[in-house]
């Protein structure tokens, strides 16, 4: 038996690190999984490595900041498994540009919301109606350290703040039909959103990090995993750190001994 046995799970940003991860952890808990993404290769590639295991999966090709894009991902889980009872919102960019905030454009501000607040937001949306429909599910949304405090990029942090107040009132007005909304708010993460991070820069954080190194993708997907199963069912409105202590080595002056 899987923590995931005969639940149907979506998984927004699945072709890849964090969502990837997930998606294939989940699928070997039992779930049949709907991996959306906007790059074919790499999401088709996620369900491969799921039948290879001889679990259940598809991909659906979507940008998560096209309202009609979600909307087919939420429909294709519904008719392809029957229902959504887990839902993953995890696709995310970075500003991607290092030009300081006095210099950007109005429009990066509206791409980089687009996917990782709005983008939550509209996910969110049809995930609650079809949740209310099937008497009860649980949604998980990937914010980041970067939702608890000042961050480098304002935009990115700004929308990672957002996540996590959209989802404690999500939590508040669905717990009564059976939904639960958690946060899972990483460290620093070995994934392709970092790998443009310089050698000072990757300095810098491993010595704020308790643990002493960045995180792998799998030690993010085993607690989202825990959280959409009924082992967590008493969980709710939560915000829960995944990140090697560096929260606490950031912002305390203790050494390690
Ligand atoms: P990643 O490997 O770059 O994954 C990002 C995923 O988001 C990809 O699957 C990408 O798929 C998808 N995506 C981006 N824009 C999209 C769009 N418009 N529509 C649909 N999918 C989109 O990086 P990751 O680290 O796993 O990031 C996953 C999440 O974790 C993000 O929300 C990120 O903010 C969060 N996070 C990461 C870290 C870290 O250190 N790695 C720390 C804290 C939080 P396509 O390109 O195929 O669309």
């Amino acid at each position: 038996m899987g923590d995931l046995d005969r639940k149907v799970a979506v998984v927004t940003g699945g072709s890849s690190g964090i969502g990837k991860a997930t998606a294939i952890l989940m699928a070997e808990e039992g779930a049949k999984v709907v991996v959306a993404a906007r790059r074919e290769k790499e999401g088709t590639e996620t369900v491969s490595i799921i039948s290879d295991a001889g679990g259940t999966a598809i991909f659906v090709k979507a940008d998560v900041s096209v309202e009609a894009d979600i909307k087919r991902v939420m429909d294709t889980a519904v008719e392809t498994y029957g229902s959504i009872d887990c839902a993953f919102n995890n696709a995310g960019r970075t500003e991607g540009s290092p030009l300081p905030w006095d210099e950007r454009d109005v429009e990066l501000w509206d791409a980089v919301d687009g996917v990782n607040l709005r983008g939550y937001w509209l996910c969110m949306k049809y995930e609650l109606a079809q949740m209310m429909k099937n008497g009860g599910g649980v949604i998980v949304n990937n914010s980041s350290i970067a939702g608890l405090t000042g961050f480098p990029g304002e935009i990115y942090t700004a929308t990672k703040h957002g996540v996590i107040g959209m989802s404690k009132t999500a939590a508040v007005n669905y717990g009564n039909r059976g939904i639960r909304v958690n946060v899972v708010c990483p460290g620093i993460i070995e994934t392709p959103i970092i790998s443009g991070a310089s050698d000072d820069s990757r300095d810098f954080f491993t010595k704020k990090i308790p643990l002493g190194r960045f995180g792998t993708d799998t030690e993010i997907a085993e607690p989202v995993v825990w959280l959409c199963s009924d082992k967590a069912s008493y969980v709710t409105g939560t915000v829960l750190t995944v990140d090697g202590g560096i929260m606490e080595g950031m912002t305390n002056g203790v050494r390690p001994r």
